[in-house]
């Protein structure tokens, strides 16, 4: 059983749909506008979310984006524009797969089990993710971070903050990119926080004996590179 929801406001449409994946025994939650959908996408936990590219009060591309921003949960769009562009701006902003419509319901139950397959695939790889930089180790799962062999005890913000910079090691992160990341796009505080927790993180990770992991990229951001 998955849990499903639909973003779509051709209600018609979405019953249909809805009927056919229950009849599977799945869970189907319909939102028939972009800012209802998008509240569920980021307040739940989803099997896949099936987003349809025009919708009422917020667009689909926009509401991908926000949740690929926070999670990864597979994302098909559906649409009714069925161009090159619209395709390519759907794949860019992170969604898994896209169906143009109409569509066979039996083609995108197809599409959702081979990203099933692929989610499984890549959880059996990747169980225990561990990122490393220089000699700092993270387990992401186990939510341990080493210097060394040597544990630190980081909060949660930190130790969310310290993944955000080692996933994206050698790259640039603005100040609004990892308030994103770490404290969600609804969050009401302003830059400066991450400054702070950048301050916190360094004075924990630190080694006096070496340079700092975490650099300030005056006017853009923070990057962990060598
Ligand atoms: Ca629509």
């Amino acid at each position: 059983m998955k849990r499903i929801l639909f973003i779509e406001d051709e209600q018609h449409l979405s019953r249909f749909v809805e009927m056919e994946l229950r009849r599977e025994g799945n869970e189907v939650v319909l939102a028939y506008d972009g800012l209802t959908g998008l509240h569920l996408a980021l307040g739940e936990e989803w099997d896949f979310i099936l987003l349809d590219l025009m919708l009422p009060k917020l667009d689909g591309l926009e509401i991908c984006r926000k949740i690929r921003a926070l999670k990864k949960t597979p994302v098909i769009m559906l649409t009714a524009r069925d161009s090159i562009t619209d395709r390519v701006a759907g794949l860019d902003c992170g969604a898994d797969d896209y169906m143009p419509k109409p569509f066979a319901i039996e083609e995108l139950k197809a599409r959702m089990r081979v990203i099933s397959r692929r989610q499984e695939d890549n959880l059996e790889s990747s169980s225990q993710a561990l990122l490393t930089f220089r000699d700092l180790s993270v387990n992401v799962d186990l939510r341990v971070a080493k210097r060394g062999e040597v544990e630190i005890g980081l909060t949660k913000r930190e130790f969310d903050l310290l993944v955000a910079l080692m996933e994206n090691a050698n790259r640039a992160m603005s100040r609004e990119a990892l308030l994103n990341k770490v404290w969600g796009f609804e969050a009401v505080v302003d830059t400066n926080v991450v400054d702070v927790y950048i301050r916190y993180l360094r004075n924990k990770i630190n080694d006096p004996e070496q340079p700092s992991y975490i650099q300030t990229l005056r006017g853009i951001g923070y990057a962990m590179k060598p």
